[in-house]
């Protein structure tokens, strides 16, 4: 029950998903958290939202909830 990840060229195989989450996700620049929705990229950097972005002085962020 293997499943594959297809991300920037390369190819992950994992047999769970908190592996491949562990593995794979992104961590937020701020707070540290594992970002598992969409996140916030900014200029190459990564935040779990907006309030984390704007933590670290990244402007025009906005969250839509
Ligand atoms: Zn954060």
């Amino acid at each position: 029950m293997t499943f594959e990840v297809h991300a920037q060229g390369s190819v992950h195989v994992f047999d769970c998903f908190a592996c491949a989450i562990h593995r794979m996700a992104p961590i937020c620049e701020h707070c540290r958290v594992q970002i598992l929705g969409q996140g916030v990229d900014v200029d190459g950097h990564w935040y779990c939202g907006a309030h984390c972005a704007r933590a670290e002085g990244r402007v025009g962020i906005v969250d839509r909830v």
